[in-house]
């Protein structure tokens, strides 16, 4: 505006000049600003109002006077403007230079220029703070709560906050500049503990209400608080002024109280562990002075806790090295380690116990701690048994001693009875076999047979006689073998020869198949063993039938077979018949002969010689006996 003035434009001139001095000396702040927002003019009311001098405000832009919150407000405004609207009596708040919030009455209007192009705006802004006188007194009451330590907002009808002081602003991190204007709960995203709508019917019927409640700082951290809202006189104006406690440090001092109350707790219940163990624990400092005892150690040693604590080890572990003993100081420290001990009471006396030191006493840690366990119970148990066991072990050498003497007396008794048995048989089978001679043509049939009969039954008591002879001298372990080199194929061809002739009479049929093999055995027990199984077949089976034996060589042994299509022998008496005078019931009537040891006798003596003796058979199918003698050379 500095061109020079026309003719025409002085008389508007000095119009201008009036205008000027009265825009100058109103009480309202009048403002002029471009339509970006830049101040150009500013009167003595805007100075009063706001604080900023004229040369300090103008150039500036306008938003130093609005605050944060209420920049969009702004905006709307100038668009509104742009259109041409004229806006009157829009009731807001702006910011002074010293911060305070100032409640105006803004009437805002475009400035046209002689074509009617919007060039600025003009703004008169009245300060309404006595208007609104109520929120003025409350308002500057709070100012005084600047002092406090809570933070303190009122918020008017619509949440807006109006207020906001120096607590808020250090609890919350936002200046009064930036939070007045916004909507509390948006501000500060409020989480409530019940619905805003139960809050507020409270405060409408109680006029306050009080609660925490979880708010989001300026930093996004989120905090509780102790929130007390307090209706403003009869709630008409729907103001209320809001006090928050931040809970945060309270919270933490009562977690931290909380955790220090479980530690000690936890602590306790170790204690209490420690105290009700059965096994005396203590633990030592690094020169084995005790300094706490639990109770099982006072029990155990007959000390109270005091008389143990700043006592040494040594006094109730006397046997153990002492402190410079060269094995303490050596690497090896298993002397200290799950040790049995003596320990010593407080009346002298000793007990065994175990000791385990952690960690182990020769390490000289700090601290130890060492746990002795009594094992006077478990040691005189294990004293027990050891007896008992050295009992029965001395009882039961005294009772084979007495059964091996008593198998000897027995084996002897059989030999030397057996031996007074046969020489008057043989007599007897002698002489009646020489009568059956020479008497031939003297007496009548009746007379041969008894004759025969003599004979016969002579015969088998002989046979019963050197059974039992030989099953006592294997069993007393009297038997002598005479192991050698055997040829088998020579003695069992030599056996089959000797059956033959009895076999054709008897109208069974022989067959063998026999290989060449050298055997490790007593050639007469062998051949005893195979003429038994021959003789037994040829016994059980009868005429018509046949007989087979066999030979083969099974790894490391040649196995045995005898063969026959006789009576043979149920599955459920196929074990007993290896007893000692067992004979299957029903085979064996009418057969006289036998003595029921043939087989026990059999199953040893191939036992000895390292064999194995077994049937297989099948009653009315046959019998096949097997066994096995060890190959000679393998
Ligand atoms: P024994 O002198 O009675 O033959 P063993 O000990 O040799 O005594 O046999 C015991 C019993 O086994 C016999 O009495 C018989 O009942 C049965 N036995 C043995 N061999 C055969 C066989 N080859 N066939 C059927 N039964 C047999």
């Amino acid at each position: 505006m500095s061109h020079r003035p026309t003719r025409s434009e002085h008389r508007t001139d000095t119009g201008e000049y009036f205008l000027a001095s009265i825009v100058e000396s109103s009480d309202d702040a009048i403002i002029g600003k471009t339509l970006e927002g830049v101040i150009t003019s500013w009167n003595r009311g805007a100075e009063r109002i706001f604080g900023y001098s004229a040369s300090e405000a103008v150039g500036q832009p306008v938003t130093i006077l609005i605050p944060r919150p209420l920049w969009d407000e702004e905006a709307l405004i100038l668009e509104r403007l742009a259109r041409g609207e004229r806006i009157e009596h829009f009731e807001t708040t702006r910011v002074a230079k010293d911060g305070t919030v100032v409640d105006i009455s803004l009437t805002i209007s475009p400035i046209r220029d002689a074509t009617g192009q919007i060039i600025g705006i003009s703004k008169i802004a009245r300060d309404i703070s006595s208007a609104k006188r109520t929120l003025g007194a409350l308002t500057r009451q709070a100012k005084l709560l600047d002092l406090a330590f809570e933070a303190i907002l009122v918020r008017d009808g619509d949440d807006r906050i109006v207020y906001w002081n120096r607590g808020a602003e250090n609890v919350y991190g936002w200046t009064a500049a930036e939070a007045v204007g916004g909507i509390s709960h948006d501000l500060l995203k409020t989480s409530f503990p019940a619905s805003l709508e139960q809050i507020r019917s409270e405060i409408r019927e109680r006029g306050h209400w009080r609660g925490e409640l979880q708010h989001t700082k300026k930093d996004g951290a989120r905090i509780s608080v102790l929130s007390h809202w307090v209706r403003e006189g009869d709630g008409a104006s729907g103001i209320v002024l809001e006090t928050n406690f931040d809970l945060t440090e309270q919270k933490r001092r009562i977690e931290q109280q909380e955790r220090a109350r479980a530690e000690l707790e936890l602590e306790q219940n170790y204690r209490d562990l420690i105290q009700h163990a059965p096994d005396a624990i203590l633990q030592i400092d690094r020169t084995r002075d005790i300094l706490v005892v639990n109770a099982a150690a006072e029990r155990m040693f007959g000390f109270s806790a005091r008389d143990l604590t700043g006592r040494n080890l040594a006094r109730i572990l006397p046997g153990y090295p002492p402190l410079d003993d060269a094995t303490d100081q050596s690497e090896d420290n298993s002397a200290w380690q799950a040790q049995e001990g003596m320990a010593r009471r407080a009346d002298g006396s000793y007990f065994p116990v175990d000791v385990n030191a952690n960690p182990p006493l020769s390490h000289r840690a700090s601290r130890t701690t060492v746990v002795l366990r009594d094992i006077t119970e478990r040691k005189a148990a294990q004293e027990e048994i050891r007896r008992l066991q050295e009992r029965s072990v001395d009882e039961l050498k005294q009772r084979n001693a007495e059964s091996e003497r008593l198998n000897r007396l027995k084996s002897e008794f059989m030999a030397s009875v057996s031996h007074e048995l046969r020489t008057p048989l043989h007599t007897i089978i002698g002489f009646s076999e020489l009568l059956e001679e020479e008497t031939v043509d003297l007496l009548e049939p009746r007379q041969k047979k008894y004759i025969g009969h003599i004979r016969r039954d002579s015969e088998h008591l002989l046979n019963l006689i050197n059974d039992v002879l030989d099953l006592s001298r294997i069993e007393a372990g009297g038997i002598v073998l005479q192991a050698g080199e055997v040829d088998a194929h020579g003695v069992l061809e030599e056996i089959l020869s000797s059956v033959e002739r009895q076999a054709e009479q008897k109208g069974i049929a022989v067959s063998a198949h026999v290989v060449e093999s050298k055997i490790l055995a007593d050639p007469h027990r062998f051949r005893q063993v195979v003429e038994n199984l021959l003789t037994n077949a040829m016994k059980f089976t009868p005429g018509g039938g046949a007989i087979r034996l066999e030979s083969s060589v099974a790894g490391q042994f040649l196995r045995v077979r005898v063969i026959d299509s006789g009576v043979g022998i149920p599955l459920s008496e196929q074990k007993l018949i290896f007893e000692k005078f067992y004979q299957v019931g029903n085979t064996t009537s009418g057969v006289r002969q036998g003595t029921g040891l043939g087989l026990a006798i059999c199953r040893q003596l191939v036992e000895i010689q390292g064999g194995e003796l077994w049937v297989e058979s099948e009653p009315g199918q046959g019998s096949c006996f097997s066994f096995t003698v060890p190959i000679a050379g393998r």
